[in-house]
C-alpha cells in the first residue's frame, strides 16, 4: 500500500542541490545559499556563533523580541554587545544606525530583523545596508517575516548573512530554513575558532563539506518530507509570481489597517505609520478597558479558522495579531478575522461597525 508521506526514494544530492538554485532565485543572490535542516531559529543561531566571537563589537537592533534573543547569543559568544531598542510601534532609521557607528566606530557587526511578525514592523533594510556597507560591517539580517510578503535581495542590500524560514509568507514548511553567506562572512567564520565545526550548528561544515566539495555528497540524512515542501513550496511561488504573492501580502496588510481603523471600538493600528507595519502580519492596539488575549480567545471561539493571534510575552494585554500571511493572505481571512473581533469587543458593550469593517477591507485590497 503506498502513502504519501512514507516510502518515498531518497532524496539525493541533486535535488537537494537544485532545491538551493531555486532559493537562491527567489533572494536574487549570486551568494552561496545553505539550507539547513532545522527551522530558522538553526541557522540564525548558528549564523551568529560562527562570526561573532570575543574580538566582535556587534550593534544589535531590537525592533521585537528576535533582536533580544540574537543579543543573548552575541554575548554569549563573548561579542562585545551594543543593543539599540526602539519601540515596537516604529521602524529602526538608517539615521539611527549611523549615529550608532559615529559613537561606536568598533563596531563590526550588525544584527537586524527586517520585518516582524511579532510586533508588526518592518525595517528599511535597503537605507540600512548602504550605511553598514559605508562602515564595513558584516550585515546578518533575520529575513524569516519577510521573505514572500516584501522584497528581499541580500546582494544588492550588501546583507552578508541572510536567512530565511519557509513558514510565514512562503506558505511553507517550518522545519528546514535557508542563510545566504557572502564570502566575506565565510572569511570571517574561517577565522574564528570558536566558530561550530562538526556541529548541527555549524555553517563552516556546510561550506567544507558540502559546497567545497561542489555539493556532491550531504552530510547527512537530509529532512526529506520538509525538502519535498519547501520544493513545492518554492515551485508555487514561481507559478504565481513572486510579486503577485508579495502583493497579495501588502493588500492583506492595507487592508486589516483600514478594516481595523473602520472597525472601530477603540482598536488602533499597533504601529503608528503605515509604512513601518510589515505586510507578513498587522498588530492592533486592543482598547484599555479590554485584555487582548481574552478578545483573540473570544473572537476564535465565534470563528476558529480567523488568523489572528495575541501578541507574546508581555504584550498579550495590549496586542492582537492579524497573522494574514501564506494561505491567509487573502481578503477572506482579513474580513473573517475583523469580523470575529467586531463579536469579542462588541460583547464588551464597544461600539464596533462591522459592515463598514468589511467595506473598508473592499476599498484597501488593491
Ligand atoms: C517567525 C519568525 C521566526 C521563526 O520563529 P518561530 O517562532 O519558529 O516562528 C524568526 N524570526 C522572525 C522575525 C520571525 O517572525
Amino acid at each position: 500500500m503506498t502513502h504519501p508521506f512514507l516510502d518515498l526514494a531518497p532524496l539525493g544530492a541533486d535535488r537537494f542541490a537544485a532545491i538551493e538554485d531555486r532559493v537562491a532565485r527567489l533572494l536574487s543572490t549570486e551568494q552561496d545559499v545553505v539550507i539547513m535542516q532545522g527551522e530558522a531559529l538553526l541557522p540564525l543561531e548558528g549564523a551568529i556563533r560562527a562570526a561573532a566571537g570575543p574580538g566582535t563589537t556587534a550593534l544589535n537592533v531590537i525592533t521585537g523580541p528576535y533582536g533580544q534573543t540574537f543579543g543573548d547569543w552575541l554575548r554569549d559568544c563573548g561579542a562585545t554587545v551594543i543593543d539599540l531598542a526602539v519601540p515596537f510601534h516604529t521602524a529602526v532609521t538608517a539615521e539611527q544606525i549611523r549615529q550608532a557607528f559615529a559613537e561606536h566606530p568598533e563596531i563590526d557587526f550588525v544584527s537586524l530583523v527586517h520585518a516582524e511578525a511579532a510586533t508588526g514592523n518592518t525595517n528599511p533594510v535597503a537605507e540600512i545596508g548602504e550605511v553598514v556597507r559605508a562602515h564595513g560591517a558584516l550585515f546578518y539580517l533575520d529575513a524569516v517575516a519577510s521573505v514572500g510578503a516584501e522584497p528581499v535581495l541580500p546582494d544588492a542590500w550588501g546583507v552578508d548573512l541572510c536567512v530565511i524560514g519557509a513558514q510565514k509568507a512562503m506558505g511553507g514548511p517550518a522545519g528546514v530554513s535557508a542563510v545566504s553567506v557572502s564570502e566575506r562572512a565565510w572569511a570571517r567564520m574561517a577565522a574564528n575558532p570558536k566558530a561550530p565545526r562538526r556541529s548541527y550548528l555549524s555553517l563552516l561544515d556546510w561550506k567544507e563539506r558540502w559546497i567545497d566539495g561542489g555539493r556532491k555528497a550531504l552530510l547527512h540524512a537530509p529532512a526529506q518530507l520538509e525538502m519535498l515542501a519547501l520544493e513545492a513550496c518554492v515551485e508555487r511561488i514561481e507559478a504565481a509570481g513572486l510579486d503577485a504573492v508579495m502583493a497579495r501580502h501588502a493588500a492583506a496588510a492595507a487592508a486589516a489597517r483600514a478594516g481595523a481603523v473602520a472597525l472601530g471600538g477603540g482598536l488602533e493600528p499597533y504601529v503608528y505609520e503605515a509604512r513601518d507595519a510589515a505586510p507578513v502580519a498587522t498588530t492592533l492596539r486592543a482598547p484599555s478597558q479590554v485584555v487582548a488575549s481574552e478578545m483573540v480567545r473570544r473572537a476564535l471561539e465565534a470563528d476558529p479558522a480567523v488568523p489572528l493571534a495575541a501578541g507574546g510575552g508581555a504584550l498579550a494585554k495590549e496586542m492582537i495579531r492579524v497573522n494574514h500571511y501564506g494561505a491567509d493572505a487573502t481578503p477572506g481571512a482579513v474580513r473573517a478575522s475583523l469580523a470575529a473581533l467586531g463579536v469579542a469587543l462588541s460583547e464588551q458593550g464597544l461600539p464596533v461597525d462591522v459592515e463598514a469593517a468589511l467595506r473598508a477591507v473592499e476599498g484597501a485590497w488593491r
